[in-house]
C-alpha cells in the first residue's frame, strides 16, 4: 500500500495525487496547522502508484535543457499594472491566451474568502485571478479540468506556485503545445486554516462580511507595500508590514513545512515561464522604478520565447543577466522561524486574538533582544 508522505515536509499539498486517482481513493484532510494533506482510503486504493508518480517532491525530474532569458517587464497600460501585484506580466499572458480563444487558470477568492484555483474564459473575469493571495490555494479538480481543455485542443494558461506547476506537468505526463505553464517565484505558502481564522477575526472586529483582500495594493505607489480589504462595502487599508496576518507570514511562523525545504527556489524550472517581482530594480535600473511594480520574467522554453515575441510590444522591458535577478527565493528556501513549532502548538490552544497577542509579544521580544545585543 502506498504512503504519500511520512514527514509533513514531504508533502507540498499541490493535490495532483487527488485528481490523478481513478478510484477517487485520495482526498485532502486538514491538519492541526490548517494545511491540506492527502489521505488514502485503503478500501478504495488499488495500489496502482499513480499518486506517487505525480508527486513533485517524490519525483526527481530532470530540468529541460536550453538557455534561459531574463527580463524586467512593466505593462505599458498603467491600469493593467495598477491592478496586478508586480509589473502585470500575468494579465498580458492571459490576454494573449484569450486572443487564441483559450482559457486561463489562476487563484481567486471564493464567496467565503477561501483561495481556490479557478478557470476563467474572458477578460471580464480576469480581475478575480489577478493579484497575489498569500494563502495556499486549493487545486481540487483543476488538474482534471486542464487535461480536458487540452484534449479539446484549447489554449490553456496555468499560473500558480512552482510545486503546483510541477504537479500539473507530472499529471499531464506528455507535453501539450497549447499549454503555457507559468510558475511564480515563491516565498512559501501560508496556512489556509490560519487565513480563515484571520478573515473571521476581521469580520468580527468590523461586524460584517469580507468581500476582498488585496495583499499588494498600489494606491500609495509604494510597490504594493500596502494592503487593503473590504468588509460590508467599507474599505480599510494600511501598511503590509503592520497587518497582523502578513506579519505572521513574513516572520516565517505560518508557512507550510515543505516550503522550508522547497526544491523550486532556483531559476532552474520545468515550466515555460517564471514570473515574480523584480526585487532590486531600484539598484539595477532606478530610473524605471516608479513604485507601481516591475515583473521579473524568466523564459525557459522555445514556446515561451515565441509568446514573448507576440506580446513584448505591450510591455516596456529590458533584458538582464542572471546575477541581476537572483533574489533570495531563487537561491534557497525561506528559513522557518525558530519559534514556529511553539507558535503552531499555541495556535491549537489559544483563541485567535490571544495568538495574535502572542505573536506581537514575540516580535517585541525579538526587537528588545536586538537592542540588547547592540
Ligand atoms: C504565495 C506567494 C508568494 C510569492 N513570493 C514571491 C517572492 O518571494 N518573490 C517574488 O518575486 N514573487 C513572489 N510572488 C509572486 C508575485 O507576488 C506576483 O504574484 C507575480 O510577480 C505575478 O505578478 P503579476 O503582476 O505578473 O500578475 P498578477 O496579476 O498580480 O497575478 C498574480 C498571479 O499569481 C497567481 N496567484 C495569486 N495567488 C496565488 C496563490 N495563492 N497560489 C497560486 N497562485 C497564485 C494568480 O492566479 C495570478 O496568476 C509570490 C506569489 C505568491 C502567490
Amino acid at each position: 500500500m502506498k504512503n504519500l508522505f511520512v514527514k509533513k515536509k514531504e508533502c507540498c499539498g499541490c493535490g495532483a495525487c487527488v485528481d490523478v486517482c481513478r478510484k477517487d481513493a485520495v482526498r485532502m484532510v486538514i491538519d492541526r496547522e490548517g494545511f491540506r494533506y492527502p489521505k488514502i482510503d485503503r478500501e478504495l486504493c488499488v495500489d496502482c502508484g499513480r499518486c506517487e508518480d505525480v508527486c513533485p517532491i517524490k519525483k526527481k525530474s530532470p530540468i529541460k535543457e536550453g538557455s534561459r532569458q531574463y527580463f524586467a517587464v512593466q505593462a505599458k497600460d498603467e491600469n493593467v499594472r495598477y491592478a496586478s501585484s508586480s509589473g502585470g506580466m500575468f494579465p498580458i499572458l492571459a490576454e494573449y491566451v484569450f486572443r487564441q480563444q483559450g482559457v486561463v487558470f489562476g487563484a481567486a477568492y471564493d464567496k467565503n474568502m477561501r483561495v481556490v484555483h479557478r478557470e476563467i474564459h474572458s477578460r471580464e473575469e480576469l480581475d478575480s485571478v489577478k493579484r497575489t493571495k498569500y494563502v495556499q490555494s486549493s487545486m481540487k479538480g483543476i488538474y482534471r479540468k486542464i487535461e480536458t481543455r487540452l484534449k479539446e485542443e484549447q489554449w490553456v494558461l496555468f499560473c500558480g506556485t512552482p510545486c503546483q506547476a510541477e504537479g500539473l506537468r507530472l499529471y499531464l505526463k506528455q507535453p501539450y503545445p497549447r499549454l503555457i505553464l507559468a510558475d511564480l517565484v515563491c516565498y512559501g505558502v501560508p496556512s489556509p486554516g490560519i487565513w480563515g481564522d484571520y478573515v473571521k477575526y476581521l469580520e468580527e472586529k468590523h461586524g460584517g462580511k469580507m468581500t476582498d483582500f488585496s495583499f499588494r495594493d498600489k494606491r500609495m505607489r509604494d510597490s504594493g507595500h500596502t494592503c487593503a480589504y473590504v468588509i460590508d462595502g467599507q474599505e480599510y487599508s494600511g501598511s503590509l508590514y503592520a497587518d497582523e496576518y502578513c506579519r505572521m507570514y513574513f516572520t516565517n511562523h505560518i508557512l507550510r513545512p515543505s516550503c522550508h525545504d522547497c526544491k523550486f527556489c532556483t531559476v532552474e524550472r520545468n515550466s515555460d515561464i517564471t514570473i515574480g517581482d523584480f526585487w532590486g530594480i531600484e539598484k539595477v535600473k532606478p530610473e524605471i522604478d516608479d513604485g507601481m511594480g516591475t515583473s521579473l520574467v524568466i523564459l525557459h522554453t522555445e514556446k515561451a520565447r515565441d509568446i514573448w515575441e507576440a506580446v513584448r510590444d505591450e510591455v516596456s522591458w529590458f533584458a538582464c543577466e542572471e546575477r541581476d535577478v537572483l533574489q533570495p527565493r531563487l537561491t534557497g528556501p525561506t528559513e522557518a522561524a525558530k519559534s514556529r513549532g511553539l507558535f503552531m502548538a499555541l495556535h491549537r490552544m489559544l483563541s485567535f486574538s490571544q495568538l495574535l497577542r502572542f505573536h506581537k509579544a514575540l516580535a517585541s521580544g525579538r526587537a528588545l533582544l536586538k537592542k540588547l545585543k547592540r
